[in-house]
């Protein structure tokens, strides 16, 4: 109401939608945020028309880079905290098992709250994240890289069990995919339809989240990389970091799925340098699978096509993130 009656001195009139892009528009002028944490959510979305797309297709791009910490993962640490401190769960310690952002996001969230936080880490993952966990207090243990994600689990369980510690365990809680109701909204009010959306599987908590909310308006085409068994291939080693599933998490419903791509490292290194290159997006691997995903489904829509690009090119510079295999 507030929204109508500025809008009606100043003589306009406006639609429901209009209204909120209006109530957006005061968000974004307002003069500063009231604290960092503020600073997860609200991330900005462009539109990509530089890459060959069928008619009537138009791509956009959720640039996640732009939360506090840097990543998608911002907004589950801050749900999952918030939601174990409101049912009264939270301990002085929180432990979690990660590839890196998760632990990133649930630094940010336990210093609000004054928690400690122990991460299980395999040692395989970029420095660069580590480093940041570090930077805001995280304490990190690393696991063999070998033995992947589930030693990582199994160790981060054991502790939580041994110290009464609280166990995060993103890949299983339901507040995982019940973080992503903001990113939901802000897409909806960005857009008004989405006919396709991509994201890629890590712990599937992104894709879960959205593809709850969007069915059954849109298409729904989840990303992993070759290496993760989504599509009933063999579980192995791959480059692309931050996606990539060992077993099938429990969350993820089959009938959430319309399609799942498996991309191939040299491909999602490609698009990185790609989306560089053509667009002057600098972008992690899991966004360039993303991407390459996107592309090779865009055949089967027409309208608006959204990727969520869950973080940046520069935690991954040790990685040789502008390198293809050929260049290593
Ligand atoms: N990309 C990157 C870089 C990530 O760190 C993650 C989270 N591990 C994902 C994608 C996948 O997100 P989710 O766990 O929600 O599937």
């Amino acid at each position: 109401d507030v929204m109508k009656n500025i809008a009606n001195k100043l003589g306009f009139t406006y639609s429901a939608t209009q209204l909120n892009k209006f109530a957006y528009l005061q968000v974004l002028r307002k003069k500063h945020y009231k604290k960092p944490a503020d600073l997860i959510g609200q991330t900005p979305l462009v539109e990509l028309t530089n890459f060959q797309l069928p008619p009537g297709v138009r791509l956009f791009a959720k640039l996640e880079m732009y939360n506090l910490g840097g990543s998608v993962k911002d907004r589950l640490g801050q749900n999952i905290i918030e939601s174990a401190v409101r049912r009264g769960e939270a301990a002085d310690e929180v432990v979690e098992a990660t590839a890196g952002n998760t632990g990133i996001g649930l630094a940010l969230a336990c210093q609000q709250y004054g928690l400690k936080l122990k991460v299980f880490v395999p040692e395989k993952f970029s420095v660069e994240k580590q480093e940041i966990m570090r930077a805001l207090g995280a304490d990190i243990v690393h696991t063999d890289s070998a033995l992947g994600m589930v030693e990582a689990r199994r160790q981060a369980q054991a502790y939580a069990e041994k110290t009464g510690a609280y166990y995060a365990n993103q890949f299983e809680t339901e507040d995982n995919p019940a973080s992503y109701s903001g990113l939901y909204n802000e897409l909806i009010d960005e857009l008004g339809t989405i006919d396709m959306m991509v994201a890629g599987a890590g712990s599937a908590g992104t894709f879960t989240g959205l593809a709850e909310r969007l069915k059954p308006y849109t298409r729904t085409v989840i990303v992993e990389p070759e290496g993760s068994i989504l599509n009933g291939g063999p579980s192995g080693s791959h480059r692309t970091e931050g996606i990539g599933v060992e077993v099938w998490p429990d969350f993820l419903k089959h009938d959430l799925i319309d399609a799942i791509e498996t991309i191939s490292d040299d491909e999602a290194f490609q698009m990185v340098k790609d989306l560089a290159q053509k667009e002057g997006l600098l972008v992690g691997s899991s966004s360039g699978a993303a991407m390459v995903a996107a592309l090779n489904q865009a055949e089967y829509v027409k309208g608006n096509i959204v990727v969520i690009f869950p973080d940046a090119s520069d935690r991954y510079i040790s990685q040789q993130i502008f390198k293809t295999k050929g260049e290593l």
